[in-house]
C-alpha cells in the first residue's frame, strides 16, 4: 500500500513528455517531505520500459498497466485503468500531470473512487506532514492556498512550474496490474491525425517568447492607410525568425467575426487575457497593443516583458512592460527581421 500515488502515462513512442517529468519532480519533492510510501502507476505504450526510465525518482514501487486498449488516449479504457491504479495502490494523495489525456480521464476516476479531486495545481507544500496546495482562480488574478480533509484527493498538476525530473534509469520493482476493456470501453478508435502545417501552427507552448499582437496592426497608420497585409507578413516572419509563439489580444480577433480584414492566421485559439489564456514564456513581445487584459493578465507568467507602441500614454503597456518601444512597430518589426535574417 502506498500513501503518495503518482498516476503517469506514456506518449505513443513510450516516452514521457516534458509534462509528465515535472510531476515526475514534483512528486519526489513531495515523497521525501512526507517520508511516506510513494508509489508510481504507469498507463499507456511500453509502460514497463518507462517505468525503468525513471526507477530513481524516489518511488518503492511501480504499478504498470500494459494494454493494447492503452495505446492512445481514451476516455473510457483510461478512466477505468487510472480509477484500478487508485484502488490497488490504496493511496490517499493522487498527483497527476494536466496533459490532456489525464485532465480528461481524472475527474472519472475521482467519481468512481470517491475521490476529491483539485485542478490547476502550481504548488504543493507539505508542513508537519499537511499537505496544502496553491492555484489561481479568477483568471489568474487571486492565487489562493488551500488544504482538503477528504480522501483519496487527487490533485493535477500545472506543466512549466517545475524544472523536469532528470536522473538515471535502472530496473524498477514493478507489478503489472490486469485490467479487462469490454468492447464498448474499446469502441473508439482514432482513424488518423490531422494537423497544421508546421509554419500554420502558431501556438508553440515551449517558445522562449510570446509575441502578443494587438488590434493596431489592422488601424489605419501614419499614413492613413491600412496595411494589414504587410502585417501579417512582419509578423509570421518574426514567429519564424524568433521561433515565437503567437498570442493576440481579443479585439484583433474578434475582427474576424465582425467580418472585418484581418490576420488570416489568428484565430481566439491565440487569445491571451481573461477570456484568453495565460501561457507561460520566458520573455514577451507586445506590439499594437494597448489592452488591459493582454498585458495584464494574458502575459502574468512572463518573466521578461516589453511592449512596442506609438502611445507614448499607453497606460497598460506602461504600467506592465518592463521596457516600451515607443515606436512603429512596423518599422521595429522589419528592421528585427532585418537582423535576425
Ligand atoms: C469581459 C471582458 C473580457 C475581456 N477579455 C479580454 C481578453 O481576454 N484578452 C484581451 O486581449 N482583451 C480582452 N478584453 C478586451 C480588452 O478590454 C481590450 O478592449 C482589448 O484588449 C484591446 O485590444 P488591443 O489593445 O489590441 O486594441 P486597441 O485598444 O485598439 O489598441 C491598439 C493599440 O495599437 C497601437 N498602435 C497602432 N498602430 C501602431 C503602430 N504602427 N505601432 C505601434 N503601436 C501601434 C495604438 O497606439 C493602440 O495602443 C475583454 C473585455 C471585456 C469587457
Amino acid at each position: 500500500m502506498a500513501d503518495l500515488l503518482l498516476v503517469l502515462h506514456t506518449e505513443s513512442d513510450g516516452s514521457f513528455s516534458k509534462g509528465v517529468l515535472e510531476a515526475v519532480a514534483t512528486a519526489t519533492d513531495v515523497g521525501s517531505k512526507l517520508s511516506s510510501a510513494f508509489a508510481v502507476g504507469i498507463i499507456g505504450a511500453d509502460a514497463s520500459a518507462a517505468a525503468d526510465s525513471i526507477s530513481g525518482c524516489g518511488a518503492e514501487k511501480f504499478y504498470v498497466v500494459e494494454s493494447d486498449a492503452l495505446a492512445s488516449s481514451r476516455y473510457s479504457s483510461d478512466t477505468k485503468a487510472v480509477s484500478e491504479l487508485i484502488r490497488i495502490s490504496g493511496a490517499q494523495l493522487i498527483l497527476a500531470p494536466a496533459t490532456s489525456r489525464l485532465t480528461r480521464c481524472m475527474p472519472g476516476a475521482a467519481a468512481r473512487t470517491g475521490a476529491a479531486i483539485d485542478t490547476h495545481i502550481v504548488a504543493l507544500n507539505v508542513e508537519g506532514g499537511k499537505v496544502s496546495v496553491q492555484r489561481w482562480y479568477y483568471r489568474q488574478r487571486i492565487l489562493t492556498t488551500l488544504s482538503r480533509e477528504a480522501r483519496p484527493w487527487i490533485l493535477l498538476l500545472d506543466g512549466g512550474v517545475n524544472d523536469a525530473w532528470q536522473g538515471a534509469a535502472g530496473c524498477a520493482d514493478k507489478e503489472l496490474v490486469s485490467v479487462e476493456f469490454t468492447d464498448t470501453e474499446k469502441r473508439t478508435v482514432i482513424k488518423g491525425v490531422e494537423s497544421p502545417t508546421v509554419d500554420a501552427q502558431t501556438i508553440r507552448p515551449d517558445a522562449a517568447m510570446l509575441f502578443v499582437a494587438g488590434a493596431g496592426w489592422t488601424k489605419k497608420q501614419a499614413d492613413g492607410e491600412f496595411h494589414i497585409g504587410d502585417a501579417g507578413v512582419l509578423i509570421q516572419g518574426f514567429l519564424c525568425k524568433a521561433s515565437a509563439s503567437l498570442g493576440s489580444s481579443k479585439s484583433l480577433v474578434d475582427l474576424q467575426t465582425e467580418g472585418q480584414e484581418t490576420l488570416s492566421f489568428m484565430s481566439h485559439m491565440n487569445q491571451v487575457g481573461q477570456t484568453g489564456s495565460t501561457p507561460r514564456h520566458a520573455k514577451g513581445l507586445s506590439a499594437c497593443c494597448h489592452g488591459e487584459e493582454p498585458h495584464a493578465v494574458g502575459w502574468r507568467f512572463i518573466n521578461e516583458r516589453r511592449a512596442i507602441n506609438t502611445d507614448a500614454n499607453c497606460g497598460w503597456a506602461q504600467g506592465k512592460a518592463d521596457v516600451v518601444y515607443i515606436a512603429d512597430a512596423f518599422e521595429v518589426i522589419e528592421k528585427v527581421n532585418a537582423l535576425l535574417s
